[in-house]
């Protein structure tokens, strides 16, 4: 199977942190990847506007290395590495003063065709980027913004924040990127629920037992000490990443799939999620690797703060009250320096009502389990005979449906969450962007969770690096006679 490229209008996309690690690490490697694969216009040009002193040769080397580095696996021609770095130019400028701005205007004049403006800079930088835009007369209509993550860090700073952008820019042309929506997989989970007649009738209280979401990594903060101990897991991954994923599996079918028709429908099952209680959250702290402590420190002191109370892990269980999920639990779980790195959601469906295998004394689920990483690919365990003479004995199997094993090499060619998200703005498409209100949403539904925490001055509990997470997530599972699937790559 041969995947189709359709090629984007002319753009000119400015990376306002051109300079910086998310920039050099995904944005930029991605975009040559999209260039080598024939989506990018003859036309089109990528500009990277930071501070650092740099021309246009310099940053081409800067970004040359940055694709030595982190496109290191991707096989492409010399000449294809020199007509990309052909379409970079390089602006220094200063997001807080005035410095560069009359030269990216420059740049920009007297060209028709879309403009892209990707601040991938501090949140703390994007009212300044944008009121400059609008200065500089370079927010036109057919502009577009694209806000990286944090947006905000609690409701507050949120609504601020959405109402600094609205002064300058319509809903409609800001792109708040989450990128786990760009995976291939969480487009798949709506293709595999709404494509299909097998799983929609099932899709319900009635036959679901619960959902579990676990998304684990095994990095520590690494040098994000500092950013990551202001915030925490909650903040850092429940508010955005596990909160897109619970509505993706849990939204009524929308009218259409268009951007506005999917995000009202996942809107209503953020405001439909009860508030958790407590005992219904588990907090942990990664300890240091026993033998390894150098490399591998516990969180306290990677953040360097021996009395720091941010959570690293945080395992929770919350119910959605509407029709469809009434009694139906969804735990949702994420942490660092876990056992592997793995994301998944898992449906587990409830038992037959009853069996009529008197020899099998098990208990047997289907399971709908959906890989986001590492192997993306969907799994639908069923139960089955177990072969050969020995009485009717049922054994549980996995019909696998891994991409690469079901489409071949080609169809099954992965294109990285960032690459797809930033065509998908070229094309002006928000289907996968979160809108300002569904942001709101989700930090109302937070907020009480974290200001519980402050209140009662809760202290995560320990639990150990390469783990699964502490103990007090295992009996979150146990009270309720379930269990977590088990963390593997
Ligand atoms: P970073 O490595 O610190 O880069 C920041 C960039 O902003 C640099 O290019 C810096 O270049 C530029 N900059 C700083 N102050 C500026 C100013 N006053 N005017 C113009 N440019 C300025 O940060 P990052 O890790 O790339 O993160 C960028 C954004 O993406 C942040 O919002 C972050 O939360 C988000 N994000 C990052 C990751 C990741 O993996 N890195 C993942 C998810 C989200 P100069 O110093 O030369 O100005």
């Amino acid at each position: 199977m041969v995947s189709r490229v359709i090629p984007v209008d002319p753009f000119d996309l400015v990376i306002f942190g051109g300079t910086g690690d998310l920039a050099r690490r995904k944005i930029l490697p991605g975009l040559f990847r999209r260039f080598c694969a024939g989506q990018m216009p003859p036309s089109a040009r990528v500009i990277g506007a930071a501070r650092s002193d740099l021309d246009t040769q310099g940053y081409r080397d800067l970004v040359a290395d940055a694709i030595a580095e982190f496109n290191s696996d991707f096989d492409h021609e010399a000449d294809q590495l020199k007509g990309f770095l052909d379409r970079l130019e390089y602006v220094a400028i200063d997001a807080k003063g005035q410095e560069g701005w009359a030269d990216l205007q420059k740049l920009l004049q007297g060209t028709d065709r879309i403009e892209a403006y990707y601040f991938s800079v501090s949140p703390s930088l994007f009212g300044d980027l944008a009121e400059r835009l609008q200065q500089w007369g370079m927010a036109d209509a057919n502009s577009r913004i694209v806000v990286e993550k944090p947006f905000g860090r609690d409701l507050q700073t949120a609504r601020t924040l959405n109402a600094t952008l609205a002064k300058y820019f319509d809903e409609r042309q800001i792109y708040r990127i989450d990128h786990y929506l760009g995976k291939e997989t969480v487009q798949n989970l709506m293709a595999v629920r709404f494509g299909n007649m097998l799983f929609e009738p099932l899709w319900n209280s009635q036959y679901v037992d619960h959902i579990q979401i676990t998304v684990a990594e095994t990095v520590g903060v690494g040098g994000r000490g500092e950013y990551y101990d202001k915030s925490g897991a909650m903040r850092d991954m429940v508010q955005n990443h596990l909160m897109q994923l619970l509505c993706l599996i849990a939204m009524e079918p929308p009218a259409r799939f268009d951007p506005d028709a999917v995000r009202d429908e996942k809107l209503k099952v953020i405001r439909a999620l009860d508030p958790v209680k407590p005992h219904h959250i588990a907090r942990g702290q990664y300890q240091a690797e026993p033998c390894n402590e150098a490399h591998h420190p516990g969180y306290r002191t990677a953040v360097g703060d021996p009395r720091s109370r941010t959570e690293s892990f945080v395992a929770l269980k919350t119910h959605i009250s509407n029709w469809r999920w009434a009694g139906t639990p969804f735990y949702l779980r994420t942490g660092k320096r876990m056992a592997a790195r793995s994301s998944e959601i898992t449906v587990v469906f409830k038992e037959t009502p009853h069996s009529i295998f008197a020899e099998d004394a098990g208990r047997h689920r289907n399971v709908l389990s959906i890989r986001l990483q590492p192997n993306e690919g969907i799994t639908l365990g069923v139960t089955i005979k177990e072969p050969g003479p020995g009485g009717m004995r049922l054994v549980d199997v996995p019909l696998d449906m891994t991409f690469a094993d079901a489409l071949g090499p080609e169809g099954a060619e992965q294109v990285d969450a960032y690459e797809r998200l930033i065509m998908d703005v070229i094309r002006g498409n928000q289907t996968l962007f979160m809108r300002g209100d569904e942001v709101e949403a989700a930090w109302a539904w937070t907020d009480p969770i974290i200001q519980g925490w402050e209140a009662r001055n809760d202290v995560p509990k320990p639990y150990d690096s390469g783990s699964d997470g502490p103990t007090d997530a295992f009996e979150l599972m146990r009270r309720d006679q379930r269990q977590w699937r088990e963390v593997s790559a």
